[in-house]
């Protein structure tokens, strides 16, 4: 793939009029999860008097999950509620100034790097770290949203722990189903792996550890239209396709629900500019922070469709920031 492929960027379609402050700064973080409080960590002691916008979720996807146990440093786990706000502690220690603000327009076609927050205030920044995020995707059930946290979950590495022994499904069928159903295989009595199509989209190695699984069972052409339960999650109603044009009606006996039919990375905004793959992840150079505009860097989620965990989003955080500061020094 050619990283550092020309795009063609359109000047300055910020979408604003009659703005007369622009605020300047040396170093702009946006996005709030652990790659972004991380890159305000370390900027901050840098000097480099990072400015960083929360975004509309403070605190990022974690702030959805319960109980975080996987994270170094935490022996009787967190939530992930608190964790986030003890970074945002440490980060505001050191000077970092933490404010609520969505990016909605940038421009980066020059020098100075100029975002737009909530439509009306423009920052300009030397350097911009992009820590934006991802988004799983949801199946639009309005029982999702009444089960969040009850029984509800995108992550298995996160949340599988609290079914060790119960019964589980997981919706999807690419790479990240297989994983998650295979890791919750591996703690659950039995998983529920529910397909839309007759077909795995995911690669061969990994559908072959789902076959290999004594207990996970296929459910195929199967289509979540409801989960129910008085306490959480109890069950779920499936439709089945039978033939051309008869339809079953499934019930299935579960404790957790896992939605793993893809993130949509939070690049959106950044796209005129910055160079993503098809998915919408944000293309770095490889072992580097390092996106095709000079000065502009990405950490977390938003450019990382593989790891998605909060340890290495705090990681490539630690990245973008040391990465920035050197970007700076030799301004
Ligand atoms: P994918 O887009 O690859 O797969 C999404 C799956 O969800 C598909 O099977 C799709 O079905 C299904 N799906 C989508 N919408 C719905 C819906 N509304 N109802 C039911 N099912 C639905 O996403 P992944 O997160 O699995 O993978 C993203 C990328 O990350 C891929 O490139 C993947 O290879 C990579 N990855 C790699 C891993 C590894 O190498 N270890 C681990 C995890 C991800 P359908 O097939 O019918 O479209």
């Amino acid at each position: 793939m050619d990283i550092f492929k020309p795009l063609d960027l359109r000047k300055d379609d910020l979408n604003i009029t009659n703005i007369e402050n622009i605020e300047k700064v040396r170093c702009l973080i946006v996005g709030s999860g652990p790659a972004g409080y991380t890159a305000a960590i370390y900027a901050s002691r840098a000097n480099l008097n990072p400015v960083l916008y929360t975004g509309l979720q403070m605190g990022g996807q974690l702030t959805t999950t319960t109980d975080v146990d996987n994270y170094p440093g935490y022996p009787d786990g967190v939530s992930g509620q608190k964790m986030m706000e003890d970074f945002k502690k440490q980060a505001e220690r050191f000077g970092g100034d933490i404010r609520f603000g969505i990016a909605t327009a940038v421009d980066f076609s020059g020098r100075k790097h100029k975002v737009t927050f909530d439509d009306n205030k423009i920052v300009e920044a030397d350097a911009v770290i992009i820590a934006t995020g991802a988004t799983a995707k949801y199946l639009g059930l309005e029982s999702e949203t009444k089960y969040a946290g009850m029984g509800v979950s995108a992550c298995a590495t996160c949340d599988g722990f609290f079914f060790r022994g119960k019964d589980v499904a997981v919706v999807g069928g690419g790479d990240t189903a297989a994983e998650e159903a295979t890791y919750l295989a591996g703690l659950c009595r039995k998983v529920y792996l529910i397909v839309r199509r007759d077909t795995l989209r995911a690669s061969k190695v990994m559908q072959n550890k789902v076959f290999k699984s004594g207990n996970i069972e296929i459910l195929w052409e199967h289509q979540t239209v409801d989960l129910f339960g008085d306490n959480g999650v109890e069950g779920a109603t499936l439709v089945r396709k039978k033939g051309t044009y008869e339809e079953e009606i499934v019930k299935i006996k579960i404790d957790g629900f896992f939605l793993a039919i893809g993130h949509n990375p939070n690049s959106e905004v950044f796209k005129k500019y910055i160079e993503t793959d098809q998915v919408g992840y944000i293309i770095t150079v490889p072992g580097t922070s390092k996106t095709n505009v000079e000065g502009v860097f990405a950490a977390g989620d938003v450019q990382d469709s593989h790891y998605r965990q909060a340890v290495t989003a705090a990681g490539s955080g630690c990245m973008a920031a040391i990465d920035a500061e050197r970007y700076l020094s030799e301004l």
